[in-house]
């Protein structure tokens, strides 16, 4: 038997009109914990995008100028 979402307990799909939910509340339940992720995700991605990435690059080129050969030579 399908279990609920929000609070795991078993659902009939047939009978409950909140199918896949056990309840209207737990819908809500899910519902607000989708609307959380879907608020949270897009502020994550607009701080990494930021400052981060231009770090990630600088490091990667400071990386590349090493040479190696220099550092065996001496
Ligand atoms: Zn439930």
């Amino acid at each position: 038997m399908p279990r609920c979402p929000a609070c795991d307990k078993p659902v009939v799909l047939e009978t409950s009109p909140t199918a896949p939910f056990c309840s209207d509340r737990c819908r809500l339940v899910d519902l607000g914990r989708w609307l959380d992720e879907s608020q949270a995700i897009p502020v994550r991605k607009k701080g990494s995008a930021g400052p981060l990435d231009g770090e990630d690059f600088d490091g990667d080129d400071e990386a590349a100028g090493i040479a190696p050969d220099e550092v065996c030579d001496d």
